[in-house]
């Protein structure tokens, strides 16, 4: 006999679960793998950064979208309280750069495996190779769930329901998209899913030639006409179709939907640490070292060996030009080339390759303080498939520890009905 359905047995699933049983429910999670926590395992490179250990200010400012709606949840169940939780179950954690939290053993099937302790303390039942495939609704109130179980339909009754089937991202993990449909079955609007933390496309040849180069310490302005859409600092990659790597990422994250409407321009300051002057001067200085040499020579100096044909080919200098006969006005446009290396954005990768789903549940129709529906009585949502996300850095993750916890605890008396189970043929 259960009184609350889960559906989704990911991150924010099993946090639900355990916050519904912690208060006394009895518990039924769904998921439609053989497993649970299928992306949970691949996350943070395989050792799941599962939280951030940084201040409630710096979390609150490390979400994209929605961070307001996310107050309640984070001070009900914080960064402090999944590291608690985790190692009062035995998972030892440790914390690296950024504050970035992970387990001790550097393996995200230890975050799992207490996952399954922590539920098998609270007697949570789990069904696995069960796909929700509808919502039972009756009187603007939820009754249950309609699946396929092992190919099979099943109904099942309940009290309450936990709609927590993640997003788009990465769909061979589960999360295909699929539940947004249930969502929209309960009347609820769905914000247009969109691939974020992903890499972009560019539409440049040249990129091809740099493919595997990574550059530290840039920064990069990421812009649709005059308009500036992101500016940050760190470390990026070339790739065969264009560009990746943290700063990236976060720029496919913090820029507005203009990204994946037309081209916007991606500025990369090669050297940030020297004013255009300095630079010049830097110039002024190698190329006097070297008066004879040929440009092409002399460039490298400033370079990463991947990059020295396609900047010389940009800056529309003579390779083989001796240095001492680059005009200033050559060499000032070199400056400008360094300062602001130009690739256009033709767009994003596809979900396959995003970290997560921008997009999903309105949360103008969650209650924040319960994640309770405003349309459906008994309907609560967590996880990914709320239009809530955030940087990378263990963010993700605390939203859906956050928001299922909350969820979870949030599932209002329940008169005992418990779950009627019917099999259908
Ligand atoms: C490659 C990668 C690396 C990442 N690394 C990190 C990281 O290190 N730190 C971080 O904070 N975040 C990371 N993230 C993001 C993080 O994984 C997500 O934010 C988080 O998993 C969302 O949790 P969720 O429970 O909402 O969704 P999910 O984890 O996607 O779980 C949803 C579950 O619901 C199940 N499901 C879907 N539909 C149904 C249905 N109809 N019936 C039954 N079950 C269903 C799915 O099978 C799935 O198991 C990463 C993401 C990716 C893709």
């Amino acid at each position: 006999m259960s009184d609350v359905i889960i559906i989704g047995g990911g991150a924010a699933g099993m946090m639900a679960a355990y916050g519904a049983a912690l208060c006394g429910h009895n518990v039924l999670l769904l998921e439609r793998n053989e497993k649970l926590g299928k992306k949970l395992y691949i996350t943070g490179k395989g050792r799941c950064n599962l939280t951030n250990a940084s201040d409630l200010d710096t979390l609150f400012a490390s979400f994209v979208r929605n961070s307001k709606f996310l107050y309640s949840s984070i001070y009900a169940f914080d960064n402090q309280a999944v590291m608690q939780l985790m190692e009062d179950y035995g998972l030892k954690l440790k914390t690296e750069r950024g504050n970035r939290v992970f387990p001790l053993s550097d393996h995200s099937s230890d975050v799992i495996k207490t996952f399954h302790k922590i539920l098998k303390n609270y007697q949570v039942e789990i069904c696995y190779n069960t796909k929700v495939t509808k919502l039972l609704i009756s009187n603007q109130q939820v009754t249950g769930v309609e699946a396929l179980c092992n190919g099979k339909k099943k109904v099942w009754n309940a009290h309450s329901v936990i709609l927590a089937a993640g997003g788009c991202s990465y769909p061979v993990t589960g999360s295909d998209g699929q539940a947004y449909e249930l969502a929209a079955q309960a009347g609820h609007t769905v914000l247009e899913p969109k691939p974020s933390l992903v890499p972009l496309e560019v539409k440049e040849a040249y990129i091809k030639e740099m493919q595997g180069l990574s550059l530290k310490n840039v920064s990069v302005v990421l812009k649709k006409g005059k308009r500036e859409l992101f500016q940050g600092f760190g470390e990026m990659l070339f790739t065969h179709f264009g560009v990746s790597g943290p700063l990236i990422l976060s720029a496919s994250a913090v820029a507005n939907d203009a990204i994946y409407h037309g081209e916007t321009q991606l500025l990369i300051d090669l050297k940030p640490a020297l004013t255009k002057e300095q630079l010049d001067k830097r110039i002024c200085r190698d190329f006097q070292e070297n008066p004879n040499r040929a440009f092409k020579n002399v460039i490298g100096k400033l370079l990463p060996a991947k990059m020295i044909s396609v900047i010389i080919e940009l800056s529309g200098i003579d390779p083989d030009k001796q240095v001492n006969s680059i005009t200033k006005e050559e060499r000032l446009d070199l400056v400008e080339l360094l300062k602001a290396f130009p690739c256009t954005i033709t767009g994003t990768r596809g979900f396959q390759e995003a970290v997560i789903t921008r997009g999903g549940v309105s949360v103008k129709e969650v209650n924040p303080s319960t994640m309770e529906s405003k349309i459906v009585k008994n309907l609560h949502f967590a996880g990914e498939i709320l239009d809530v996300d955030a940087l990378t850095g263990g963010f993700n993750l605390q939203i859906a520890w956050s928001t299922g916890y909350l969820a979870g605890i949030s599932i209002s008396d329940v008169q005992r009905l418990g779950i009627e189970y019917c099999q259908q043929s």
